[in-house]
Formats: C-alpha cells, structure tokens, sequence
C-alpha cells in the first residue's frame, strides 16, 4: 500500500516501481477517472465526487478492489496507490486478504511538507486534464485526507507495519529512497 497526501508522489512512484518488479500497479483515482471517461454505471455516479474532491463510499470502493485483485496480473503481487483511504477501508482489505490467508507485506507513507505539496499541486493544475485539479479542490482534497486518510497513518504504525519515506526529493532521489526502505520486495515470479 502506498499512502500519501494528495501531490506527495505516491503515483508517480507507484508507476516506476510496479514497472520495475512487474508487479500489478492498482490506482483507485486511475479506475475511476476510467469509468468516468466511459460513462458507465460507476462513471455516472463517482464523477460529481471526483469533481468537488470528496470521496467515493466506502462500500463502492471495497468492492472495485475487491475484484480487481482477483485478477490474474495481481497473482505475484501488486501495488494499492490510492486505497485504503478510509479506516473502514482499510478494515475491509484487512479482512479481504485475511480470508485468502494474505496479508498487506509493505504499507508505505510518502512523506511531503505542506509546502512541497501545495507547490507540486500548483504545478499540475491543468497539466493532467483532471477535472479535480483546480485550486479549490485540491484544497478540499488535502482537507479531506487529513480528516479521513491521515487516521490511517495511526492504523498501520499500531499493526507496526508502516514504513515512512521522505518524498521531499526528485522522482529518482525518492525511488532510490523507497528500494532501499522496501528492500524485500521481490519481483513478480512468473511474469506476464
Ligand atoms: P487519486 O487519483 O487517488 O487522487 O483519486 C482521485 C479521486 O478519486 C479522489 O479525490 C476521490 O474522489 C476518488 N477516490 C480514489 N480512490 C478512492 C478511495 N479509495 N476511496 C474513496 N474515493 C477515492
């Protein structure tokens, strides 16, 4: 699990380092913008929270990952970036994988100041098209993670599970950042 505030770097760094062990990278905020883009069921019903920077039920949520990782590119492993996001989230995924005998191997926290991350947020206005990257949504998404998302941190550092990485850096300083502090991880076995 990657856990960060929005704009601390945790999908850039998912990306790279799934490529790297060929292992499944899982954005939730990637799937729905997907199912938005398609106008499904889904799309239709997340897009109004996307767009004021809320969060979609958590019932709706546990369900899309619930699926998603029964699929085959998770069978040697994958990258959650952008779920859990909710202590009850992260109850659920717990007790997901407990019930197939897994269990998480590394939860990771990306941590940004405050003004790195109101810096990068600033700088990616417009540039990925989302419609949740204007100023006033950013703000109530970093509102938002600190009501919802932070409580997490508390969550994983009791189960003593959690592993803190300075993303203060550039892209390639924090992934060399983050092989070292997760250096067990190991590539996928099989490959697809
Ligand atoms: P992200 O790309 O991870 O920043 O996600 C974009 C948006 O998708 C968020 O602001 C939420 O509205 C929604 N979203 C993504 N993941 C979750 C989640 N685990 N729980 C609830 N909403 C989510």
């Amino acid at each position: 699990v990657f856990l960060g505030a929005p704009g601390a770097g945790k999908g850039t760094q998912a990306q790279i380092f799934a490529q790297d062990k060929k292992v499944a990278h899982i954005s939730t905020g990637a799937m729905l913008r997907d199912a938005v883009a398609q106008g499904t069921e889904l799309g239709q019903k997340v897009k109004p929270i996307i767009e004021s920077g809320g969060l979609v039920p958590d019932d709706l949520m546990v369900a899309l990952i619930e699926d998603r990782i029964k699929h085959d590119d998770c069978k040697c492993g994958y990258i959650l970036d952008g779920f859990p996001r909710t202590v009850p989230q992260a109850e659920a995924l717990d007790k997901m994988l407990s019930a197939h005998g897994e269990k998480l191997t590394h939860i990771v926290l990306f941590e940004v100041s405050e003004e790195a991350v109101l810096a990068r947020l600033a700088g990616r206005r417009g540039s990925e098209s989302r419609a949740d990257d204007n100023a006033e949504v950013q703000m109530e998404r970093i509102r938002v993670y600190r009501e919802k998302t932070a409580p997490l941190i508390d969550y994983y550092e009791k189960q003593g599970a959690l592993i803190k990485v300075s993303g203060d850096a550039a892209i390639e300083e924090v992934q060399s950042r983050l092989v070292k502090a997760v250096s067990g991880v190991k590539s996928c076995c099989c490959c697809h």
